[in-house]
């Protein structure tokens, strides 16, 4: 989006330019062209032919030069700028024929020398011709150059019918995206390939019966590149593309849904093979009739038409539907029954290998000093998106500008992590002098539990300057993202989780409401460890709970068919967790009190602690840091 609109901006002014330069052009061709048809014809003086044979007959004439329709005499005494004198005759006749039958001698005639000119082909009839050529050429060149202008500009909003697609042409080369720029989402690229496959060459595949999807449902978090997938599959087949928004159905009047629905397959058939695609299809795609929302008939009958328009066309119409949602769950069933949106991709979030693709992806064109180093940032960002990272950048080549460096930094890149996870840094909002001592025992709480438990991340950076909601944070970081986690990382994790809020229990003697998101957070992992990994003895391996991710269909509510006496089980077991990961972190905060209150201290008096201060402190505190794993 953001890249459309500059691009519609460069171009204004530059096509008004060229458009300026042609028009000069073209004057200019225009006089010169006049200029040189004048002076051919010169000044001249038009005489009668008889005057002419008169004026041979007396001997004032030395040449003649014969034409078609004329006759230019040169005179005897004529001074240099004389006008040149013709007398019409009549068209092809002979000069000889002429000026005798007009009373000349043969023998003043062979005193003369006569040139019988030839019109000389080209220069003639563009003599000619080009007078009124020209006018009507560069008319009919005004009308072909204002309309291709007119029909350029459409392109950039493409609205035909009610449609309100966009679309882009495969010759578009500036929105042309490619697999090439779609960095990771290994598994994704090469399922879409075979989209690419068939659109590319249907035949192929139709003439060995082969079914190939009508409908491709793309699934992941919210800036994993989904969009830009569609778009790659579109470039890499090179087909036009028509996209359009779940979300802008709905905001339109009764019935023009569907009829846009209509609309976008009827033009997508035409351009076949083509792609359509429906960004943020749980928009319109949710369930039917739940009541939930006060049911809306418009959202239900544009759903209704594209299921309609789904099975209405057949492989051989060589066109492919494409959606994307971060809302499997809530989709309605009838969207994903075969034949429909059967093929589903799932885009993962970008592992540590995928960041670092991403970056360098999003730093191309960013000048980069040579401190730089993709590798850390991209381990040091655990959970980012591909738009996430996209802004990462963005940020540090914007933070490079404001301190007009040419150059951005590594510093630069490691400050915008920091802003793009949190928000901007809220200076503004100063703690008072009580609640900066409470977040940092807070912090200190945890960023302590989490150096002396063994499972537990290492901490990184610990900091009281409050971001977006939270007034403190310390940031712990996986050396690699784990596909797998024990029982023990588990058990760390919550005692870490914990340990802020255990820390004010011990110091103040009170609580605050500062550690409700890290009990969520706790009481979450504790119940998860119960109800679907088989941590519990007491449940033992049993999966109680689907995973709340993507992968169920139709039912995101996570369903309980468990009794209310293993439900009792279920809770008397979190609850146990929680309180054994209590006892662990108090243990841990009191058995090193002294260092609690020195990391507590610093932070107090500096704010933010890197990690090599904080492993500092824990030495001269008589606690071994983890080592520094270097991969
Ligand atoms: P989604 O549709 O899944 O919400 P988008 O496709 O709109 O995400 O991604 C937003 C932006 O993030 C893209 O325009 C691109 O700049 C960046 N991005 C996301 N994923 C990737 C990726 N895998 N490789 C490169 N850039 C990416
Ligand atoms: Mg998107
Ligand atoms: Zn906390």
């Amino acid at each position: 989006m953001e890249n459309k609109e500059k691009n519609s901006k460069d171009k204004a002014p530059h096509s008004l330019l060229r458009q300026g330069a042609i028009a000069l052009l073209i004057f200019l061709v225009l006089t010169s062209v006049y200029s040189f048809i004048a002076e051919q014809n010169g000044e001249r003086k038009e005489i009668a032919l008889s005057a002419l044979a008169a004026d041979i007959t007396s001997g004032k004439v030395v040449e003649i030069i014969a034409r078609q329709d004329e006759i230019e005499a040169r005179y005897k005494d004529a001074a240099e700028d004389a006008p040149r004198v013709v007398a019409k005759k009549e068209f092809g006749e002979s000069v000889a024929e002429t000026l005798k039958s007009l009373g000349v001698s043969p023998e003043k005639m062979s005193a003369l020398t006569i040139t019988i000119s030839k019109p000389s082909g080209v220069g003639y009839w563009v003599g000619n011709i080009a007078p009124f050529l020209l006018p009507i050429l560069f008319l009919g060149f005004l009308i072909w150059f204002l309309s291709r202008q007119v029909r350029g500009a459409g392109m950039q909003a493409f609205s035909f019918g009610q449609s309100k697609a966009r679309i882009i042409f495969p010759h578009d080369k500036k929105q042309k995206v490619s697999f090439k720029d779609v960095a990771g989402a290994k598994e994704a690229k090469e399922e879409l390939k075979e989209i690419v496959d068939f659109l590319k060459n249907p035949k192929k595949f139709l003439d060995i019966g082969a079914q190939i999807p009508k409908g491709v449902l793309l699934m992941g978090a919210s800036g994993t590149g989904k969009t830009l997938l569609a778009r790659a599959v579109a470039g890499e087949a090179n087909v036009p593309f028509f996209s359009i928004s779940g979300s802008e159905f709905v905001e339109m009047f009764v019935g023009v849904g569907a009829s846009r629905v209509r609309d976008l397959f009827n033009m997508a058939k035409k351009a076949a093979p083509s792609i359509i695609f429906i960004d943020e299809i749980d928009a319109v795609g949710r369930v039917r009739g739940t009541g939930v929302g006060g049911g809306n008939d418009e959202r239900e009958q544009t759903l209704n038409q594209i299921l309609v328009e789904l099975d209405g066309f057949e492989p051989t119409d060589r066109l492919v539907v494409m959606a994307a949602t971060n809302r499997p769950d809530v989709l309605d069933p009838a969207l994903v029954r075969p034949g429909r949106f059967d093929r589903r991709v799932v885009v993962d979030l970008p592992d540590r290998e995928d960041r670092e693709e991403i970056l360098k992806i999003h730093a191309r064109g960013k000048p980069l000093f040579e401190d730089v180093n993709l590798r850390v940032i991209a381990e040091r960002t655990p959970g980012f998106s591909g738009a996430d990272l996209y802004s990462l950048m963005n940020e540090g080549a914007i933070l490079a500008a404001r301190e007009n460096r040419t150059k951005v930094t590594q510093y630069d890149l490691i400050r915008s992590i920091e802003k793009v996870m949190m928000g901007p840094e809220r200076r503004s909002h100063l703690l008072s002098v009580k609640e900066k001592e409470i977040t940092a025992y807070h912090e200190a709480g945890h960023a302590l539990a989490a150096s002396v438990l063994t499972h537990a991340d290492p901490v990184h950076k610990i900091s009281i300057i409050s971001r977006g909601r939270a007034a403190g944070y310390t940031l712990k970081l996986p050396i690699e993202d784990r596909k797998l986690q024990s029982r023990r990382e588990f058990l760390d994790d919550i005692a870490v989780s914990l340990g802020g809020f255990v820390a004010e229990k011990m110091l103040f003697d009170d609580l605050t409401t500062g550690s409700s998101n890290d009990l969520a957070v706790a009481t979450a992992l504790a119940r998860d460890m119960v109800t679907r990994y088989g941590m519990s003895e007491k449940i033992g391996p049993i999966a109680l709970e689907e995973s709340a991710g993507l992968s169920p269909f139709g039912g995101s509510f996570t369903e309980r068919d468990y009794s209310e006496k293993v439900g009792a089980v279920v809770d008397s077991e979190i609850a146990r967790i929680m309180s054994e990961a209590e006892e662990r972190a108090t243990d841990i905060l009191k058995k090193n009190r002294k260092a609690l209150d020195g990391i507590a201290k610093r932070l107090i008096e500096v704010e933010t602690l890197e990690r090599a201060e904080f492993e500092k402190l824990l030495i001269a505190n008589g606690i071994v840091p983890k080592k520094k794993q270097e991969i």
